[in-house]
């Protein structure tokens, strides 16, 4: 039916907006079996259009947004032809009201105080309907109870049943239909109830038996002492536990875990399965902590493996700061990299599962990246488990009023159309069910999927902390409210699944474990599972002997690869010249620089077989124009990557331009960098001092994981850095930022300055075995510099020199003063001198600023050990840059009875001025000054 006849048609009708839900049933009715409508209906539908042969989605979509349109239009009147029909409709409506807002009448809240407003759209009332019409029999369209029809009393229940009960279900914010319709499937059916057997009552009992016997026995025997209790939440451990065996008998491998303070040890003994012996020895204050720092033991993370009836599944909790859900990040690139490894791209072999405070994920914008990252190709992990444990109080602020703006603290899960399962926390079984909901759904779908565990928290925040001073009203509920434990084990007494004293037996041997410092998990195995063996990388040091040198034969062939494409990929004529002149690079017509020397780099290490993978803002192109390692067809915008052409059987080659965000997208490369040891992961920064929106990164996790958890990272970050002239956002990379944070070797600061310094570099994070941070000021004007400049030759070396003395011929007696620098300014100063014919000045560049390289630095000055004078040169104000935070490396490394001054720019609040005209002006004199001397 051409548009305007449908139009027509609508409008003729005496069906119009007010009964687009019938209608909306009718013919979804009609397309599962046209049968199943009346004659007079079939004909109507069967006019509709068809596409192929067959009516589909958009078709009923159209009609669907007809009716829409015309239920707007205030002259039209809700008008049917019979009063029964009037009642189906209203039945079919009432149907709808129940699956979008029964939730807000669910029983959810184990205190009772949750104050929620009688929903108008669920009473009978509402919809002209009423008890006496509950023995009549009405159609009830797509809802799944297995009838067609249904007396209305029935159906009511059934609706108050499923939507109104322990679990409030949201999910009608889903546009896609068949999602809507399997999660109607899987709660209508039930009426949102779980059918379990007595052994699997048995085992959710004994999970919150656990709960609650841990919280106790640490309680009593260590009164006072900070634990974050977990009780109050105790369903989390029947849930954690659901979620592992049935990921677990659906094929899944690993789970990863991420999750703050609360509920934490209990999750580690008694989901983890680490022996409660040594939880109460660190409680005692005993350590067996081999790294240098440690950290408190409610930021612990854990290994072990659990049976499952599909085999064992391998458990990793990450380790935590105190930062919340700055872990998710950190978990869902730790999950994309065992899946990687595993060439599962669909998500199925690794579960993650994030847990959460209802405060901070309302709070939180880490959140939000997460799931803006949750389906984007760099990222994608097949959907994460994210369980909220809604304690409905976050440290002392409770009020809504003051948490958050929405009605739900898991708003922000409907940006991606994420499913949401609140639970009330006192019904066990109902959070089991919520529970295989969820994760058969993330299994089905691919996609995020939130349970909102909706309990209380029934100590303060820790446990020398009064609650009742702040939440008073709350507490005195709290006090009084009966355990998770002993609500269900009374329960289970009642219907006659448990006898009394079988529950007593099960809390006495709980107990019994504990008393004994045993496993408290039976399915608990010792660690086999993991995908990765890190032993290769330990114990290594920063000058350990490595097998470094790459063949100029095996480098040329390289650079020739990467500098070819197809002939029938047109690439834009910028680009072109630029991979001509890497042509001619490759075939010694010129010499490399920084672009090619960077993609050689690459090119060497997938060579290798190891994986490379690079993300940033725009990092296949490269901020400055310079990496080109995507080459964009001009005809159709098909892309190719010679990087992934360099040989059969090569390592995978990636480089994302990532969703635009610093701090999750740091945390997932560091997730990634430290669930797998072997190739090269960077991170760049579009500029260098946007890495300030991750600072939480670099503090909590690169600069100190390996000092506090032993965890070995060997992630790269890019940061350009460079005065130009560009203002003071564009500027810096805070390189001061980064030196401070460096002690105990935790990681490299280097400043390469020329492309065979960046090609050694970064080969060396690969081929050296060692696994630590390295922080990178990149270059911008250099990428383009004629100067800087490399042959072949320097790169087959294969040698980072973490310091470059003068270049030029010098006669070293005769040099009166020596430049220290690092970067950029090298090349300032280095045409200057050269133009000044400054021939008693000498130019020592340092480039690997931390670990600071005083060894090398004593080798070149050797021969300067008559000189006076010695000046630190940076183009950084006083207060910025190297010279606070390195001075004191420089003061030892020269001569006794000689004095160190600095040349740089004053002083400033501001990383950079704003205006050309002054950056030159102060550029030009801290160079001169430099140079002159004293
Ligand atoms: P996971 O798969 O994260 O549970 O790790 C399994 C085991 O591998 C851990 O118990 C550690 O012994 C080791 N391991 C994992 N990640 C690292 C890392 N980043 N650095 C050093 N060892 C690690």
């Amino acid at each position: 039916m051409p548009e305007g006849v449908m139009k027509a048609w609508l409008e003729s009708s005496h069906l119009n907006g007010g009964n687009i839900v019938y209608i909306e049933e009718l013919y979804e009715s009609y397309l599962d079996n046209s049968a199943s409508v009346s004659a007079e209906w079939q004909e109507i539908f069967s006019q509709l259009p068809k596409v192929e042969g067959s009516e589909v989605e958009y078709r009923h979509s159209a009609i669907r947004d007809e009716f829409r349109t015309l239920a707007k239009q205030p002259n039209k009147q809700v008008i049917v032809s019979s009063s029964s029909d009037t009642k189906q409709v209203k039945v079919l409506q009432l149907i709808n009201a129940f699956r979008f807002r029964g939730h807000q009448n669910a029983n959810l809240d184990p205190l009772g105080l949750w104050q929620r407003d009688q929903v108008r759209d669920l009473q009978l009332s509402h919809h002209d309907l009423s008890e006496n019409d509950f023995d009549k029999e009405y159609n009830v369209g797509s809802f799944a109870s297995g009838q067609e029809t249904m007396k209305l009393g029935d159906l009511y229940k059934a609706l108050r049943n499923t939507y109104c009960g322990s679990i409030g279900a949201e999910y009608m914010h889903i546009t896609s239909t068949s999602e809507k319709r399997w999660l109607q499937q899987r709660l209508e059916s039930v009426q949102s109830k779980a059918t379990l057997s007595v052994e699997e009552k048995t085992d959710i009992l004994n999970g919150l038996i656990a709960a609650d016997g841990l919280e106790k026995y640490l309680g009593a025997k260590f009164p006072g002492a900070k634990r974050f209790s977990l009780e109050g939440g105790d369903a989390l451990i029947p849930m954690l536990k659901e979620l592992i065996t049935r990921a677990g008998s659906a094929g899944t491998k690993e789970v990863v875990m991420g999750m703050a303070h609360r509920g934490r040890l209990n999750v580690l003994v008694n989901v983890m399965g680490k022996n409660p012996s040594k939880l109460f020895d660190e409680f005692a204050g005993k350590h067996d902590d081999v790294h240098s720092s440690g950290d408190v033991k409610y930021h612990q993370g854990y290994s072990s493996d659990f049976v499952t009836p599909g085999g064992n599944v391998h458990l990793a909790l990450a380790f935590n700061p105190s930062h919340l859900e700055i872990v998710n990040p950190v978990v869902i690139g730790s999950v994309r990299a065992r899946l990687d490894r595993r060439n599962c791209d669909r998500g199925d072999l690794v579960l993650p599962i994030t847990i959460h405070g209802d405060s901070a994920i309302a709070g939180q914008g880490v959140v939000q990246e997460t799931f803006n990252m949750s389906q984007v190709k760099a990222f994608k992990v097949g959907g994460t488990i994210r369980v909220v444990v809604n304690n409905q109080v976050g440290f002392t602020t409770s009020k809504q009023e003051d948490t958050r703006s929405g009605e739900y603290c898991t708003e922000i899960a409907k940006m991606v159309q994420a499913p949401i399962l609140h639970v009330n926390g006192d019904d066990p079984e109902a959070v089991i069910l919520a529970t295989q909901i969820a994760l058969d759904y993330r299994n089905e779908f691919k996609r995020d999927v939130v349970i909102d565990l909706v309990c209380y928290r029934r100590h303060g925040h820790n446990e020398a902390d009064e609650p009742s001073a702040t939440q008073p009203l709350m507490y005195k509920i709290v006090k009084k409210h009966p355990t998770p434990r002993q609500l269900y084990a009374d329960k289970l007494a009642t219907e006659g699944s448990l006898a009394k004293d079988k529950i007593a037996d099960l809390t006495a041997y709980y107990r019994k474990l504990l008393d004994e410092g045993q496993c408290t998990v039976k399915q608990w195995r010792p660690m086999t599972a993991h995908s990765v063996d890190w032993t290769p990388y330990l114990g290594h040091e920063w000058n350990d002997d490595y097998d470094k040198a790459i063949s100029l034969e095996k480098l040329e062939e390289l650079a020739v690869k990467l500098s070819t494409y197809p002939e029938s990929h047109t690439v834009h004529s910028r680009v072109k010249k630029i991979y001509d002149d890497r042509m001619k690079m490759a075939t010694g017509e010129k010499l490399l620089d920084w672009g090619m020397a960077e993609n050689l780099a690459y090119a060497s290490i997938v060579d290798r077989g190891e994986r490379v993978r690079i993300t940033g803002q725009d990092s296949g192109r490269g901020t400055f124009f310079h990496r080109h390692a995507v080459l964009h067809n001009q005809k159709d915008g098909s892309t190719y990557l010679p990087l992934q052409h360099i040989r059969e059987g090569q390592g995978p080659f990636a480089v994302n331009d990532s969703v635009l965000s610093e701090v999750s997208v740091l945390a997932f490369e560091y997730g990634y960098t430290t669930a797998e040891p072997a190739g090269l992961t960077i991170w760049e920064a579009q500029f260098g001092d946007f890495a300030n929106c991750a600072q939480v990164v670099f503090d909590q996790f690169i600069s100190s994981g390996e000092q506090k958890w032993g965890r070995l990272c060997g992630l790269t970050m890019l940061l350009p850095h460079g005065y130009e002239g560009q203002g003071p956002e564009h500027s810096s990379a805070r390189l001061e930022r980064f030196l401070q944070l460096c002690a105990d070797h935790n990681m490299q600061v280097c400043v390469p300055s020329t492309p065979a310094q960046v090609f050694n570099m970064l080969r060396r994070q690969v081929v050296r075995p060692m696994r630590r941070p390295l922080v990178v000021m990149s270059p911008k004007s250099l990428l383009r510099h004629p100067l800087a400049v490399s042959s072949l030759e320097e790169m087959s070396t294969g040698e980072f020199y973490s310091v470059i003395g003068e270049v030029d011929e010098l006669d070293s007696k005769a040099v009166e003063r020596v430049v220290f620098c690092s970067g950029k300014v090298y090349y300032e100063l280095l045409e200057q001198r050269r133009k000044n014919e400054l021939n008693n000045v000498a130019i020592v560049r340092i480039e690997q600023l931390y670990p600071f390289p005083e060894q090398e630095l004593a080798a070149v000055l050797e021969q300067y050990q008559h000189v006076k004078q010695f000046v630190w040169c940076q183009e950084e104000p006083q207060n910025q840059g190297a010279w606070y935070c390195s001075q004191h490396n420089f003061r030892a490394a020269i001569p006794k009875g000689t004095y160190l001054t600095y040349a740089g720019r004053n002083a400033s609040a501001a990383p950079a001025v704003g205006y050309m005209s002054v950056h030159v002006k102060e550029q030009q004199a801290l160079v001169t000054q430099a140079l002159t001397l004293d």
